[in-house]
Protein backbone atom coordinates (compact mmCIF):
# COMPACT_ATOMS: atom_id res chain seq x y z
CA UNK A 1 0.00 0.00 0.00
CA UNK A 2 1.12 3.73 -0.45
CA UNK A 3 2.75 5.36 2.17
CA UNK A 4 -0.23 7.92 3.28
CA UNK A 5 2.20 9.58 6.63
CA UNK A 6 4.45 12.26 6.10
CA UNK A 7 6.55 14.70 8.29
CA UNK A 8 5.72 17.48 5.25
CA UNK A 9 2.84 17.63 2.65
CA UNK A 10 3.57 20.43 0.23
CA UNK A 11 0.89 21.54 -1.96
CA UNK A 12 1.62 23.07 -5.00
CA UNK A 13 4.46 21.95 -7.36
CA UNK A 14 5.61 25.43 -8.98
CA UNK A 15 8.78 26.61 -8.14
CA UNK A 16 8.22 27.29 -4.47
CA UNK A 17 6.52 23.97 -4.00
CA UNK A 18 9.43 22.34 -5.90
CA UNK A 19 12.29 24.19 -3.97
CA UNK A 20 10.46 23.50 -0.96
CA UNK A 21 10.16 19.73 -1.28
CA UNK A 22 13.77 19.64 -2.81
CA UNK A 23 15.04 21.55 0.61
CA UNK A 24 12.51 19.01 3.40
CA UNK A 25 13.86 15.93 1.50
CA UNK A 26 17.07 16.43 1.14
CA UNK A 27 17.10 17.23 4.75
CA UNK A 28 16.10 13.71 5.69
CA UNK A 29 12.07 14.70 6.34
CA UNK A 30 9.30 12.27 5.05
CA UNK A 31 7.63 14.91 2.13
CA UNK A 32 4.87 14.69 -0.43
CA UNK A 33 4.55 16.98 -2.67
CA UNK A 34 0.81 17.06 -4.01
CA UNK A 35 0.49 18.80 -7.57
CA UNK A 36 -3.23 18.86 -9.35
CA UNK A 37 -1.36 19.16 -13.09
CA UNK A 38 1.95 19.11 -14.62
CA UNK A 39 5.05 20.48 -12.62
CA UNK A 40 6.61 24.11 -12.68
CA UNK A 41 2.96 25.63 -12.37
CA UNK A 42 2.99 29.44 -14.28
CA UNK A 43 6.17 29.10 -15.91
CA UNK A 44 4.89 26.97 -18.10
CA UNK A 45 3.29 29.22 -19.63
CA UNK A 46 6.67 30.91 -20.16
CA UNK A 47 8.73 29.86 -23.10
CA UNK A 48 11.66 31.50 -22.07
CA UNK A 49 12.82 32.31 -18.75
CA UNK A 50 15.73 35.09 -18.53
CA UNK A 51 15.64 36.45 -15.36
CA UNK A 52 16.23 33.29 -13.75
CA UNK A 53 19.84 32.88 -12.61
CA UNK A 54 21.63 30.34 -13.64
CA UNK A 55 20.82 30.37 -17.13
CA UNK A 56 22.33 32.93 -18.88
CA UNK A 57 20.75 31.95 -22.48
CA UNK A 58 17.62 31.26 -21.00
CA UNK A 59 15.57 27.96 -20.30
CA UNK A 60 12.18 27.56 -21.24
CA UNK A 61 9.62 26.83 -18.63
CA UNK A 62 8.55 22.98 -19.12
CA UNK A 63 12.45 22.48 -19.12
CA UNK A 64 13.03 24.56 -16.02
CA UNK A 65 9.49 22.95 -13.98
CA UNK A 66 11.14 19.73 -15.07
CA UNK A 67 14.56 19.86 -13.92
CA UNK A 68 13.15 21.45 -10.87
CA UNK A 69 11.13 18.52 -10.39
CA UNK A 70 13.97 16.21 -10.98
CA UNK A 71 16.10 17.77 -8.63
CA UNK A 72 13.87 17.30 -5.99
CA UNK A 73 12.54 13.72 -6.36
CA UNK A 74 16.81 12.60 -6.77
CA UNK A 75 16.75 13.31 -2.98
CA UNK A 76 14.06 11.42 -2.13
CA UNK A 77 10.40 13.74 -2.42
CA UNK A 78 7.72 11.86 -3.31
CA UNK A 79 5.04 13.24 -5.76
CA UNK A 80 0.97 12.52 -6.31
CA UNK A 81 -0.81 14.47 -8.89
CA UNK A 82 -4.20 14.95 -7.67
CA UNK A 83 -7.10 17.67 -6.59
CA UNK A 84 -6.75 18.47 -2.72
CA UNK A 85 -9.96 18.64 -1.68
CA UNK A 86 -9.80 19.45 2.06
CA UNK A 87 -7.47 20.21 5.09
CA UNK A 88 -8.01 19.46 7.96
CA UNK A 89 -5.44 20.93 11.23
CA UNK A 90 -4.55 19.29 14.25
CA UNK A 91 -1.77 18.22 15.36
CA UNK A 92 -1.32 15.91 13.05
CA UNK A 93 -3.38 17.49 9.80
CA UNK A 94 -5.02 15.56 7.42
CA UNK A 95 -5.34 16.28 3.60
CA UNK A 96 -8.06 14.80 1.65
CA UNK A 97 -6.99 14.71 -2.03
CA UNK A 98 -9.00 12.55 -5.12
CA UNK A 99 -6.52 9.64 -4.31
CA UNK A 100 -7.17 9.49 -0.79
CA UNK A 101 -6.16 10.83 2.48
CA UNK A 102 -2.67 11.78 3.60
CA UNK A 103 -1.40 12.77 7.44
CA UNK A 104 0.95 15.08 8.05
CA UNK A 105 2.67 17.26 10.49
CA UNK A 106 3.62 20.35 8.39
CA UNK A 107 2.01 21.56 5.31
CA UNK A 108 3.69 24.16 3.37
CA UNK A 109 1.31 26.01 0.45
CA UNK A 110 2.56 26.59 -2.82
CA UNK A 111 -0.67 26.47 -4.41
CA UNK A 112 0.14 30.12 -6.38
CA UNK A 113 -2.13 32.48 -8.02
CA UNK A 114 -4.00 31.89 -11.29
CA UNK A 115 -4.26 35.04 -14.12
CA UNK A 116 -8.11 36.71 -14.21
CA UNK A 117 -8.87 35.99 -18.03
CA UNK A 118 -10.78 37.87 -20.34
CA UNK A 119 -12.60 34.75 -21.19
CA UNK A 120 -13.46 35.92 -24.71
CA UNK A 121 -12.90 33.97 -27.90
CA UNK A 122 -9.45 33.16 -28.78
CA UNK A 123 -7.96 34.04 -25.58
CA UNK A 124 -7.44 30.45 -24.74
CA UNK A 125 -6.54 28.87 -28.14
CA UNK A 126 -4.41 31.66 -28.96
CA UNK A 127 -2.47 31.48 -25.45
CA UNK A 128 1.53 31.49 -26.32
CA UNK A 129 1.27 32.58 -29.23
CA UNK A 130 0.29 36.04 -28.76
CA UNK A 131 -2.14 35.86 -25.88
CA UNK A 132 0.22 36.54 -22.75
CA UNK A 133 -0.48 37.61 -19.12
CA UNK A 134 3.32 38.14 -18.15
CA UNK A 135 4.84 41.33 -20.06
CA UNK A 136 8.50 40.65 -18.13
CA UNK A 137 8.39 36.88 -19.31
CA UNK A 138 7.51 37.47 -23.04
CA UNK A 139 7.58 41.58 -24.07
CA UNK A 140 11.19 40.76 -25.54
CA UNK A 141 9.04 38.52 -28.31
CA UNK A 142 7.58 41.95 -29.35
CA UNK A 143 10.21 43.94 -30.55
CA UNK A 144 9.35 46.37 -33.13
CA UNK A 145 5.75 44.93 -33.42
CA UNK A 146 2.26 46.81 -32.35
CA UNK A 147 0.73 44.91 -29.26
CA UNK A 148 -1.95 45.99 -26.95
CA UNK A 149 -2.43 45.61 -23.05
CA UNK A 150 -6.23 45.30 -21.27
CA UNK A 151 -6.69 46.57 -18.22
CA UNK A 152 -6.56 50.19 -16.06
CA UNK A 153 -4.72 48.81 -13.06
CA UNK A 154 -0.86 48.96 -11.65
CA UNK A 155 0.03 45.55 -13.75
CA UNK A 156 -1.52 46.83 -16.62
CA UNK A 157 0.49 49.94 -16.55
CA UNK A 158 3.74 48.72 -15.39
CA UNK A 159 3.26 46.28 -18.25
CA UNK A 160 2.77 49.09 -20.76
CA UNK A 161 5.53 50.52 -19.26
CA UNK A 162 7.94 47.88 -19.77
CA UNK A 163 6.37 46.11 -23.05
CA UNK A 164 7.44 50.08 -24.79
CA UNK A 165 10.99 49.04 -24.25
CA UNK A 166 10.52 46.71 -27.10
CA UNK A 167 7.36 47.22 -29.17
CA UNK A 168 6.59 49.82 -31.53
CA UNK A 169 3.65 50.91 -30.13
CA UNK A 170 1.44 50.25 -26.87
CA UNK A 171 -2.47 50.20 -26.82
CA UNK A 172 -3.82 50.07 -23.53
CA UNK A 173 -7.38 49.00 -23.70
CA UNK A 174 -9.65 49.99 -20.67
CA UNK A 175 -13.34 49.45 -19.75
CA UNK A 176 -13.73 52.62 -18.54
CA UNK A 177 -12.05 56.16 -18.96
CA UNK A 178 -10.40 56.62 -15.84
CA UNK A 179 -7.06 54.05 -14.48
CA UNK A 180 -7.66 52.56 -11.44
CA UNK A 181 -3.20 52.94 -11.26
CA UNK A 182 -1.45 54.76 -9.08
CA UNK A 183 -0.72 58.87 -10.00
CA UNK A 184 2.58 58.16 -10.35
CA UNK A 185 2.42 54.98 -12.87
CA UNK A 186 -0.70 57.14 -14.77
CA UNK A 187 1.45 60.14 -15.26
CA UNK A 188 4.74 58.17 -16.78
CA UNK A 189 1.80 56.37 -19.14
CA UNK A 190 0.68 59.34 -20.16
CA UNK A 191 3.60 60.82 -21.10
CA UNK A 192 5.12 58.18 -22.88
CA UNK A 193 4.03 59.04 -26.61
CA UNK A 194 4.75 54.90 -27.62
CA UNK A 195 1.53 54.21 -25.12
CA UNK A 196 -1.80 55.00 -26.65
CA UNK A 197 -5.23 54.67 -24.55
CA UNK A 198 -7.91 53.33 -26.05
CA UNK A 199 -10.69 53.91 -23.42
CA UNK A 200 -14.22 52.66 -22.47
CA UNK A 201 -13.62 49.74 -24.47
CA UNK A 202 -13.64 46.30 -24.00
CA UNK A 203 -12.05 43.25 -25.83
CA UNK A 204 -14.55 41.00 -28.03
CA UNK A 205 -12.37 38.58 -29.35
CA UNK A 206 -8.50 37.89 -30.05
CA UNK A 207 -8.79 37.35 -33.54
CA UNK A 208 -5.78 34.83 -35.65
CA UNK A 209 -4.99 31.73 -36.65
CA UNK A 210 -2.00 30.36 -35.33
CA UNK A 211 -0.90 33.65 -34.07
CA UNK A 212 -2.77 36.72 -32.81
CA UNK A 213 -3.73 39.30 -35.68
CA UNK A 214 -6.26 41.74 -34.05
CA UNK A 215 -8.67 42.30 -31.49
CA UNK A 216 -12.07 42.71 -32.46
CA UNK A 217 -13.25 45.84 -29.63
CA UNK A 218 -16.61 47.41 -28.26
CA UNK A 219 -16.93 51.02 -26.96
CA UNK A 220 -19.08 50.45 -24.10
CA UNK A 221 -20.92 54.01 -24.40
CA UNK A 222 -21.05 54.14 -28.12
CA UNK A 223 -22.10 50.60 -28.63
CA UNK A 224 -19.67 50.62 -31.94
CA UNK A 225 -17.29 47.55 -32.86
CA UNK A 226 -13.66 48.37 -34.56
CA UNK A 227 -10.81 45.92 -35.43
CA UNK A 228 -6.96 46.61 -33.54
CA UNK A 229 -4.33 45.18 -35.28
CA UNK A 230 -1.92 44.01 -32.95
CA UNK A 231 0.47 41.26 -32.78
CA UNK A 232 0.36 40.51 -29.21
CA UNK A 233 -2.20 41.19 -26.08
CA UNK A 234 -0.88 41.46 -22.45
CA UNK A 235 -3.86 40.51 -20.43
CA UNK A 236 -3.65 42.43 -16.85
CA UNK A 237 -7.15 42.31 -15.30
CA UNK A 238 -5.55 41.00 -12.11
CA UNK A 239 -4.90 37.81 -10.09
CA UNK A 240 -6.73 35.68 -8.05
CA UNK A 241 -4.46 33.54 -5.34
CA UNK A 242 -5.39 29.92 -5.34
CA UNK A 243 -6.32 30.40 -1.23
CA UNK A 244 -10.07 30.17 -1.18
CA UNK A 245 -9.97 26.28 0.08
CA UNK A 246 -7.56 27.73 2.96
CA UNK A 247 -9.69 30.37 3.95
CA UNK A 248 -11.42 28.53 7.32
CA UNK A 249 -7.99 27.39 8.68
CA UNK A 250 -5.29 29.95 7.95
CA UNK A 251 -5.96 34.14 8.08
CA UNK A 252 -6.18 35.80 4.49
CA UNK A 253 -5.91 39.53 3.37
CA UNK A 254 -8.10 41.55 1.76
CA UNK A 255 -6.72 40.65 -1.36
CA UNK A 256 -7.34 36.53 -0.81
CA UNK A 257 -3.66 36.13 -0.36
CA UNK A 258 -2.39 33.92 2.50
CA UNK A 259 -0.35 35.93 5.41
CA UNK A 260 2.84 35.15 6.32
CA UNK A 261 5.31 35.90 8.25
CA UNK A 262 9.16 36.64 7.09
CA UNK A 263 9.21 32.76 8.08
CA UNK A 264 6.69 31.83 5.98
CA UNK A 265 4.70 30.78 8.53
CA UNK A 266 1.01 31.54 8.49
CA UNK A 267 -2.03 31.87 11.36
CA UNK A 268 -1.82 28.22 11.99
CA UNK A 269 0.66 25.92 13.61
CA UNK A 270 2.75 23.60 11.59
CA UNK A 271 0.98 25.71 8.00
CA UNK A 272 3.78 27.48 6.01
CA UNK A 273 2.79 29.34 2.56
CA UNK A 274 5.18 29.82 0.16
CA UNK A 275 5.39 31.80 -4.02
CA UNK A 276 2.61 33.75 -4.76
CA UNK A 277 -0.28 32.40 -3.08
CA UNK A 278 1.17 34.50 0.21
CA UNK A 279 0.97 38.51 0.54
CA UNK A 280 3.62 40.38 0.01
CA UNK A 281 5.03 38.05 -3.27
CA UNK A 282 7.06 39.89 -5.70
CA UNK A 283 5.72 37.22 -8.33
CA UNK A 284 8.92 35.75 -9.79
CA UNK A 285 10.54 32.49 -9.86
CA UNK A 286 13.42 33.77 -8.33
CA UNK A 287 11.61 35.25 -5.06
CA UNK A 288 9.39 32.14 -5.05
CA UNK A 289 12.29 29.47 -4.79
CA UNK A 290 13.01 31.98 -1.49
CA UNK A 291 10.30 31.39 -0.32
CA UNK A 292 10.02 27.89 -1.08
CA UNK A 293 13.35 27.02 0.92
CA UNK A 294 12.60 29.70 3.75
CA UNK A 295 9.21 27.73 4.05
CA UNK A 296 10.91 24.79 4.19
CA UNK A 297 13.54 25.49 6.51
CA UNK A 298 11.13 26.61 8.88
CA UNK A 299 8.73 23.56 8.79
CA UNK A 300 11.81 21.69 9.70
CA UNK A 301 12.66 23.83 12.51
CA UNK A 302 8.53 23.48 13.51
CA UNK A 303 9.33 19.71 13.15
CA UNK A 304 12.48 19.67 15.27
CA UNK A 305 11.59 22.18 17.75
P1 LIG B 1 -6.27 45.47 -10.22
O1 LIG B 1 -5.70 46.61 -9.46
O2 LIG B 1 -7.41 44.73 -9.64
O3 LIG B 1 -6.69 46.05 -11.65
C1 LIG B 1 -7.37 45.26 -12.57
C2 LIG B 1 -7.75 46.13 -13.76
O4 LIG B 1 -8.35 45.31 -14.73
C3 LIG B 1 -8.74 47.25 -13.42
O5 LIG B 1 -8.42 48.40 -14.13
C4 LIG B 1 -10.08 46.66 -13.88
O6 LIG B 1 -10.98 47.64 -14.36
C5 LIG B 1 -9.66 45.81 -15.05
N1 LIG B 1 -10.54 44.67 -15.26
C6 LIG B 1 -10.91 43.73 -14.34
N2 LIG B 1 -11.66 42.78 -14.92
C7 LIG B 1 -11.77 43.13 -16.24
C8 LIG B 1 -12.40 42.54 -17.36
N3 LIG B 1 -13.09 41.40 -17.27
N4 LIG B 1 -12.30 43.17 -18.56
C9 LIG B 1 -11.60 44.31 -18.69
N5 LIG B 1 -10.96 44.92 -17.65
C10 LIG B 1 -11.04 44.33 -16.44
O7 LIG B 1 -5.18 44.34 -10.54
P2 LIG B 1 -3.61 44.47 -10.88
O8 LIG B 1 -3.36 45.65 -11.75
O9 LIG B 1 -3.19 43.10 -11.33
O10 LIG B 1 -2.94 44.71 -9.48
C11 LIG B 1 -3.11 43.78 -8.41
C12 LIG B 1 -2.39 44.30 -7.16
O11 LIG B 1 -0.98 44.30 -7.38
C13 LIG B 1 -2.80 45.73 -6.85
O12 LIG B 1 -2.85 45.88 -5.46
C14 LIG B 1 -1.68 46.54 -7.42
O13 LIG B 1 -1.50 47.78 -6.76
C15 LIG B 1 -0.46 45.61 -7.23
N6 LIG B 1 0.56 45.87 -8.26
C16 LIG B 1 1.39 46.93 -8.09
C17 LIG B 1 2.33 47.23 -9.06
C18 LIG B 1 3.22 48.41 -8.90
O14 LIG B 1 3.04 49.15 -7.98
N7 LIG B 1 4.17 48.61 -9.78
C19 LIG B 1 2.40 46.47 -10.22
C20 LIG B 1 1.52 45.40 -10.37
C21 LIG B 1 0.59 45.14 -9.39
P3 LIG B 1 -11.70 48.67 -13.36
O15 LIG B 1 -10.65 49.67 -13.00
O16 LIG B 1 -12.79 49.22 -14.18
O17 LIG B 1 -12.17 47.84 -12.20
Amino acid sequence: MAETRYEVAIIGGGPAGLTAGLYTARAGLRSLLIERGAFGGQILNAPLVENYPGFPEGISGAELGALMHRQAAKYGLKTVTTDVTAVKTGKTHKITTGKGDYKAEAIIIATGSEYSKLGVPGEETLMGHGVSYCATCDGFFFRKREVAVVGGGDAAITDALELVQHASKVYVIHRRDQLRAGKVLQKRAIAQPKIKFVWDSVVEEIVGGEVVKALRLRNVKTKKSSTLEVAGVFVAVGLKPNSQQFANIVKLSQTGHINTDEFMATSAPGLFAAGDVRQSSARQVATAVGDGATAALSAFSYLKG
